[in-house]
């Protein structure tokens, strides 16, 4: 993509109505726009970021076996009633609107009582289990708070997988391979060395659930983590029983400030009852399903990198889920010759399947770099008249600083594609 042609404009100051990090850097380098508190606009660099991350997500629940669908929206009060979660008393989140007619609709806050129904059309027998559905679907909440940026907003996108078992053995193996599937995910946003599987109160069917709690300072929990066995405790169950549980003492154990980027909650058969969903054994004997809930923010993973990984100059992104991989920067443009020649070699990198953002304005060097620093993609190639005429081109790794002096070939080379692609 070229520069010049991208229509969000970059911003020197932090907006003066953002507390939190992401959002003041994430306005800042023009990936999002605030509509108002707690509901934000994607626009270019952020939807490449966001969609990068859905990617990921996408990947790991699929080579799991997860099966991709998408609900609505709009959601019918009565499977709600039927949970006892419509009422506004029980769930304090629900955004609710109604018909023409008067009858009332809800905005889903989450998926499982729809799933649940529609799942009947489909689960009979033990022949049809065990399943595991997912979906990236839009939630509404009236959060009360919504100070954190993209990390907590009214309206978002949530990655829901639910589980359906016919026993709980094979809901445990279930729940494990979302637990892999979950620290895959983390890992490769490049959150995996301060993301911790935290032990968090389970509800009525297990003893707990578990949350994974990336730590940062922009975090709205508090959990008690040991680094040596790589777990934690949400401070919602920490006691004395829980600790012997674990094997932990209090003095294996910090406490930190972190945020909640995922989660995985066995359901038991809280919904199937309640909704009967069963099915009939080799006997011909009916029970319920045994489900599980799996759920992870792609935008709050994004604010959470953004929190974790930035720098005083801007944005830092893992080369996973960053916007483009090479930022190529050209100076000089004035003269045709270096124009002809970065334009290129932008087309060169670009046919060879390199993503690249290509600074084709003719502004001045100094606000090139720093808006470079701020929009914050992996490498930047650094072009120019001294570059055309030495041939070396200077490329600097944004996350570490170190610079490295490449010809052509070996920066094709160094992205693993070939220059004649
Ligand atoms: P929290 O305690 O932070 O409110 P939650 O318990 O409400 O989270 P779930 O309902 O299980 O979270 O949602 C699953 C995932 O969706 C969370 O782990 C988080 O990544 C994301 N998420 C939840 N609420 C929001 C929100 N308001 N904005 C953005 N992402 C959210
Ligand atoms: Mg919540």
């Amino acid at each position: 993509m070229r520069q010049s042609q991208l229509f969000t404009k970059t911003r020197r100051e932090a907006p003066a109505d953002e507390q939190s990090k992401n959002a003041q850097l994430l306005i800042r380098a023009g990936y999002i726009h605030k509509e108002m508190a707690g509901v934000y606009a994607f626009l270019p660099l952020g939807l490449r970021v966001f969609n990068n991350i859905v990617a990921v997500i996408r990947d790991e629940m699929n080579k799991a076996a997860g099966q991709e669908i998408t609900m609505t929206g709009l959601q019918d009060p009565a499977v709600w009633q039927a949970t006892g979660r419509w009422d506004d008393e029980v769930v304090d989140v629900w955004f609710k609107t109604a018909l023409k007619n008067g009858s009332p609709l809800g905005l889903g806050f989450t998926h499982e009582e729809p799933i649940t129904r529609m799942m009947k059309d489909h689960i009979n027998s033990y022949k049809d289990l065990p399943q595991m559905v997912y979906q990236f679907q839009t939630k509404f909440r009236n959060e009360v708070r919504a100070k954190s940026g993209v990390m907590r907003t009214r309206e978002f996108v949530m990655k829901d997988l639910y589980s359906f078992a016919k026993s709980q053995e094979e809901h445990d193996q279930l729940y494990n391979t979302m637990a892999t599937a979950y620290e895959n995910v983390f890992a490769r946003v490049g959150l995996g060395d301060r993301t911790f599987k935290t032990f968090a109160s389970g509800g009525v069917f297990s003893k707990y659930s578990h949350e994974y709690q990336t730590v940062t300072d922009a975090g709205e929990d508090i959990i008690y983590v040991n680094r040596e066995k790589g777990i934690a405790i949400n401070e919602e169950v920490y006691t004395d029983e829980v600790l012997a549980d674990l094997g932990v003492t209090k003095n294996d154990l910090t406490q930190e400030k972190a945020s909640e980027v995922g989660n995985i909650f066995s359901l038991g058969t809280r919904f199937s009852d309640a909704l009967g969903l069963s099915f009939k054994d080799e006997a011909g004997d009916e029970h319920p399903v045994i489900m599980g809930s799996y759920g992870i923010g792609p935008a709050r993973l994004m604010g959470v990198v953004t929190e974790s990984l930035s720098d005083e100059n801007g944005l830092v992104w893992p080369e996973e889920i960053a916007p483009f991989s090479v930022h190529l920067v050209a100076l000089n443009l004035e003269d045709s010759e270096v124009r002809d020649w970065a334009d290129g070699l932008y087309d060169n990198l670009t046919t060879a399947g390199v993503e690249v953002l290509y600074d084709d304005r003719e502004v001045r060097a100094g606000e090139k770099f720093a808006d470079s620093d701020l929009i914050g993609i992996p490498y930047r190639v650094v072009v120019s008249k001294k570059v055309k005429d030495e041939g070396l081109l200077e490329v600097v790794t944004r996350a570490t600083g170190e610079v490295r002096q490449l010809t052509e070939e070996e920066l094709f080379a160094d992205f693993g594609v070939s220059r004649n692609a």
